[in-house]
Parts: C-alpha cells; structure tokens; sequence
C-alpha cells in the first residue's frame, strides 16, 4: 500500500488506547490522525507528547473528529457503555471499523451488522495471533472429540468489567458450533451448591480475577482416562494492539461489510 493509512483511536486514554497509538506510532504503514478521548476527560486538548514523549508530528487528545480532516480507519478500545457512539461517529464520517471492546450484546451485533451495509466492521475478542490460532485448535478438536466434557478457564486483571471474557465466549462459541450447536443452549456460567452431575454437551466456564494479569485461557477437554488441555497466555497489552493495527491496515479501504480477525490472518 503506497499511502499512509489515516488512524483514529477512540477510548485513546485507555490501556488498550494507549498501547494502539504506541503501535500506529511505531507502524510505517500507518498514521495517527486522532486520538479521541471521552469528554471531560484530563487528557482533552492536550498534546499527545504529555503521554508518549517527543514526537516528530504532534497531535492533540481530542474529544471530536475535525470536519476537514480525512480518517480511513477509526480502532475503538473503549468500552461496552461507548461502544454505541463509536461505531456512529464510524458510520457518520464513513470510516471503516475495528472494535476490540469486549462484553458487547446481541444489539451491538446487529448494530454493526446495519454498519456494514456502508462501512467496513471488524469486531474480534481478541487481536492476538496466538489466540486466533488457539480459537483454530479449539474448533477443530471440538468437533473431533464431540462426546468429550469441554470446560473453559479465563484468568484477567482485577479490574477487567465483564465476565467470562469475550475470548472464553468467542471460544465456547466456536466449539459449540463446531459440535452443531449453539452456546446459549450448552454454556454453563456458575456452578455452586447440590448441582447434580454434568449434563452431555455442556460447556461449562470458570472466571478467575486478580492482580495485573494481562489474559490466560485454557480449555480443558476430558473423557474417562485421559484430558487434553490448550493454553494461551497473553504476557503484553502490545500483541492485542499490533493486531488490532494489522487488522485497521487491512480493512481501511475495502468494501463496506463484515469481515474477521481470521480473514486478516488467513493467506
Ligand atoms: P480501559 O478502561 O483502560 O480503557 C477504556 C477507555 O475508553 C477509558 O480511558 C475511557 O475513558 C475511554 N472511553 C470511555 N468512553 C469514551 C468515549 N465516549 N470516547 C472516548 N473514549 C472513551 O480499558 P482497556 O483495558 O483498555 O479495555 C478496553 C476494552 O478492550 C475492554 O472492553 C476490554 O475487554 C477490551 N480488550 C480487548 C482486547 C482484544 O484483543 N479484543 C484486548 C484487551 C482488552
């Protein structure tokens, strides 16, 4: 691609905000033309040397786009509470999308599937290409082992807001699909108390929550005799961010539609 691709980050106060703006910063393929942040926030107006040191062009913190200038891709690491504006303000200035902000309803899903029909949108749980390889492992011995238990554990920080994570959800997903089902009807969310043995095809899942702890997924998948288990864990916020980034490189200027993680990484 001969241009710079011209980024937008919305929710750029945030970890995964800043970790996204290091990255387009550090990208030769990429340009950062605005880093929204929410209003009322201390980082409005404010240039973006504040937080990333001298930089050779300067940008501000903004709470709104410039009417002038031209963005090809906006990333939103916002929030569920945000996520509605973003993908307006995407839709609004004809922006492609890519959301990695997690926690998202069945409206939001709809909501990005009506985007489409004018803006590229690439939503994923996860930007990390170990996951989206784990997520590939997981389908396949899913549906290779139909009749073994499938349990999934999640480990994230203390302050992560939704539970379990959107990747032990886009992995559940996965796996049930992969058995002909869906995981409204096999996914098991607590378990406490005189809850009777395990039903056939159920998906359970377990959250943990503590310290600074950046994501760690394990699905165990077990029968009489032997378990199978895959891990991925995730050691820094930056693999989510350079994903995210391929993935904004990627769909910048194609044709308005739903695209996935995976088709970025696919040959
Ligand atoms: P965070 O709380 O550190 O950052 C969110 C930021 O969004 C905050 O700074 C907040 O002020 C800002 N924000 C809220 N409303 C806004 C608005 N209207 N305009 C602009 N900014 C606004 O959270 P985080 O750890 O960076 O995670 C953000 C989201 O990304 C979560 O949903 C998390 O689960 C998800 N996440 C996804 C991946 C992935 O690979 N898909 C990886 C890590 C985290």
């Amino acid at each position: 691609m001969s241009e710079l691709v011209n980024v937008v980050v919305f929710g750029s106060a945030g970890r995964m905000g800043q970790a996204v703006i290091r990255s387009v910063l550090a990208s030769p393929l990429a340009r950062l033309t605005c880093a929204l942040v929410r209003p009322g926030s201390g980082l409005a107006d404010e240039p973006l040397d504040r937080v990333f040191g001298a930089l050779p062009r300067n940008v501000d913190f903004s709470t709104s786009l410039d009417p002038d200038e031209r963005y090809d891709v906006m990333v939103d690491f916002s929030g569920v509470h945000a996520f509605d504006a973003a993908l307006a303000l995407a839709v609004e200035r004809r922006i492609a999308f890519v959301s990695g902000t997690t926690g998202l309803r069945d409206e939001h899903r709809a909501a990005m599937q009506q985007a489409a029909r004018t803006i590229p949108v690439l939503w994923a749980a996860n930007f990390s290409l170990g996951v989206a390889m784990f997520l590939r492992c997981a389908r396949r011995i899913g549906a290779a082992l139909p009749d073994w238990d499938c349990d999934i554990v999640e480990m994230h920080h203390a302050r992560k807001q939704d539970a379990p994570s959107g990747t032990a959800l886009a992995v559940g997903e996965a796996i049930a699909e992969a058995r002909g089902a869906g995981l409204a009807d096999t996914a098991v969310y607590h378990r406490h108390g005189h809850i009777g043995a395990r039903k056939p095809g159920e998906i359970g899942f377990a959250t943990l929550r503590g310290g600074d702890v950046v994501g760690e997924h394990t699905v165990i998948f077990a029968t009489e005799g032997e378990r199978l288990e895959i891990t991925h864990r995730a050691g820094d916020r930056d693999i989510f961010a350079r994903g995210a980034l391929a993935a904004a490189i990627w769909i910048a200027r194609r044709d308005p539609g739903l695209y996935t993680f995976d088709q970025v990484l696919a040959p």
